[in-house]
């Protein structure tokens, strides 16, 4: 039953599209449907599944609050409010408090049997209470957060066109030149502080996968929002989607992406560059994060924008200040600095360059030139150890061409060079063998062993093996979630280098300090930041990195130093606060629900 209070509130939906927009009374808009939709030219189905008239919506504005997954509280709706909204009736009648709505749908996500099925339910619960999703995905991180993200979100892209319910974000595509600001506009989101984009064509360890990518920068944000208080409104999700290489895309009906090879070369750098002056645009300061795209944009990209506006590049740069945060704290677990140590990294893409320039910066941080200090990175590529007698290398790569005979194989490299630690950043599986791992433990008392790529089926390798074949003396990072594993009459709990421990904290600093441009100094202090969360009861257990429940702190503590470098080399255009710590705190979102009366 439908009281006066609701026919008052009632707003009338006058459009002759398929959407419109009204305003409740605190000015926020609502889209409200007008169903059928209606078909302003012909109408190609059969007769008899003809709609013969449109009909009109009234949707009152209660209804509207139910359907908003920004103000939806399901059950929590008080008394007073049911009332004063007019959604008396439309909920069950016992009001429960979100601690309880926590509880029942944690329950609901425990009783999913695959984590596919655990990702579109929580897909699902994000796009019907955005509150209460980031409650649980706050509370319960270490248990859904391998489902938000990977490795899930990998299966998630995998499938994407046949999983997607609501799509987040905006999907620009080539045919958008001349456009894109437009696109972004419709976003009907004015406050965006954070962009995550992508063009699909290096997902994960996955590869090309076009448009089904986007489940990438949604999940990103998702972590921005749950690890480092960035409001859900100030975060926007974008896939670029220039085609596909990718067969089986290309031949599915049901590929929600263009169907057309990759656009490339100069039409590709166009497109890109028209998004970049949008985003300043639509967004002037947003702070724009590329993601997953292939080795041959992405370097360039970053290049090219990252003198001319606020950017980053998670996968060379976030990645490199996480494993360099973990590199800390295993070498204080192995013993000596940096700069004591031997790095061979297998896989020299975006994520090994990347860590390796990095990893210089900090090595000439203790006191040795930068000559000295890229002598002890080594890198091996899909073609074999990277020296100077070899005429394929790209760019990125020749600041590592050391003066050294060729060898091919991985195994070999690892004899030769006696390394004390490998980083696997191949997205080839299963390469640090049973021999490559005796080898270490041959070699070193703790042999570092940091296999990071994703998802778990691209590991180079398991943490089981990591320790069993090294009598359990390995201090080993994993890219994807690994199990605590008991050898040699002990438990190790394997740490995860997931770039999640420092992307929120620099877009929390960014936005803290509205700095104008990201630089390779934010992430050498994230780095630092983060192992000095380390405890040395976490080392005893294995851990380089804090455990996730930390997070939020860590981030925080990142973020308060990420703007401190803002204001100490002028980049920041807000003014310093007296506290910036506590100023930091004060901006992070905590799920809670809005109060209406
Ligand atoms: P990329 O494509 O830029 O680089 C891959 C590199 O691996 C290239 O240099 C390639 O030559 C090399 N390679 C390929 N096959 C090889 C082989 N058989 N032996 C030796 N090298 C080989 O990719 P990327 O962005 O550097 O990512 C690589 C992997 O790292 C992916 O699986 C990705 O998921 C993972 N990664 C993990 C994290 C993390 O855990 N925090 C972050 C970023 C990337």
């Amino acid at each position: 039953m439908r009281n006066d209070r609701v026919d008052a509130k009632e707003r009338e939906v006058q459009s002759t599209g398929n959407q419109c927009e009204s305003s409740n009374d605190s000015g926020r808009s609502y889209s409200c449907a007008r169903a059928p939709v209606g078909n302003s030219g012909t109408d190609s189905r059969p007769p008899g599944r003809r709609r013969k008239k449109d009909v009109m919506i009234r949707l009152p504005l209660g209804v509207a609050v139910l359907r908003d997954p920004a103000f939806n509280k399901g059950s929590a709706f008080t008394e007073q409010e049911r009332d004063a909204l007019g959604i008396r009736g439309l909920l069950p009648p016992r009001v429960h408090a979100i601690e309880e709505q926590v509880i029942r749908v944690l329950g609901n996500v425990r009783r999913k049997t695959t984590d596919l099925d655990k990702y579109i339910f929580l897909a699902g619960l994000q796009d019907r209470n955005m509150t209460l999703f980031y409650r649980l995905l706050l509370e319960n991180l270490e248990e859904l957060m391998p489902i938000v993200y990977t490795p899930t979100v990998g299966q998630a892209c995998l499938e994407y066109s046949y999983i997607m319910r609501r799509p987040h974000g905006i999907f620009i595509t080539a045919k958008d030149r001349g456009g894109i600001a437009d696109l972004l506009r419709n976003s009907r989101i004015q406050d965006i502080r954070i962009i995550v984009v992508t063009d699909g064509e290096r997902i994960l360890g996955l590869g090309d996968i076009g448009a089904d990518g986007m489940g990438i920068p949604a999940g990103k944000l998702a972590l921005y929002t749950a690890c480092g208080g960035i409001h859900p409104y100030q975060a926007l999700p974008v896939t670029i989607d220039v085609g596909t290489e990718n067969e089986d895309l290309l031949n599915d009906r049901l590929y929600i992406g263009l169907r057309q090879r990759r656009v490339r070369g100069e039409a590709y750098d166009r497109l890109i560059d028209e998004f970049v002056a949008a985003v300043e645009e639509v967004f002037p300061g947003a702070l724009v994060q590329f993601e997953d795209f292939a080795n041959r944009n992405a370097f360039r990209i970053l290049q090219k924008y990252r003198d001319k506006t606020c950017c980053f590049n998670d996968d060379i740069q976030g990645t490199a200040a996480v494993t360099l945060a973990g590199l800390y704290s295993a070498v204080r677990a192995a013993g000596g600095h940096l700069r004591d140590h031997k790095y061979l990294f297998l896989g020299a893409g975006e994520a090994g360059i990347g860590t390796g320039d990095l990893l210089v910066s900090a090595i000439a941080a203790e006191g040795v030139s930068e000559a000295e200090a890229r002598l002890r990175c080594w890198f091996v590529d899909s073609k074999g150890l990277v020296v100077n007698s070899r005429t394929d290398l790209k760019e990125q790569k020749l600041p590592y061409a050391h003066d050294h005979e060729f060898i091919a194989d991985f195994a070999a490299c690892v004899e030769d060079l006696k390394p004390t630690a490998i980083i696997g950043v191949s997205g080839k599986p299963r390469t640090f063998t049973r021999q490559v791992l005796e080898t270490m433990a041959r070699l070193n008392e703790r042999p570092i062993v940091f296999a990071l790529s994703n998802p778990t089926s691209k590991t180079e390798c398991t943490a089981e093996e990591a320790y069993a074949w090294t009598e359990g003396r390995a201090i080993f990072a994993g890219g994807s979630p690994f199990d605590p594993v008991r050898t040699h009459g002990m438990t190790f709990v394997p740490a995860q280098g997931n770039n999640v421990y420092i992307f929120p904290g620099v877009g929390l600093g960014v936005i803290a300090s509205r700095a104008t441009h990201v630089t390779d100094e934010m992430f050498l202090v994230a780095a630092r930041s983060l192992a000095q969360h380390v405890s040395y009861a976490d080392l005893s257990q294995g851990r380089v990195y804090p455990p996730l429940p930390k997070i939020r702190e860590v981030s925080a503590a990142i973020a308060a130093e990420v703007a401190e470098v803002a204001y100490r080399r002028g980049l920041a255009l807000n003014p310093k606060p007296d506290d910036l710590g506590a100023y930091i705190k004060s901006i992070m979102y905590y799920p809670e629900y809005h109060r209406f009366v």
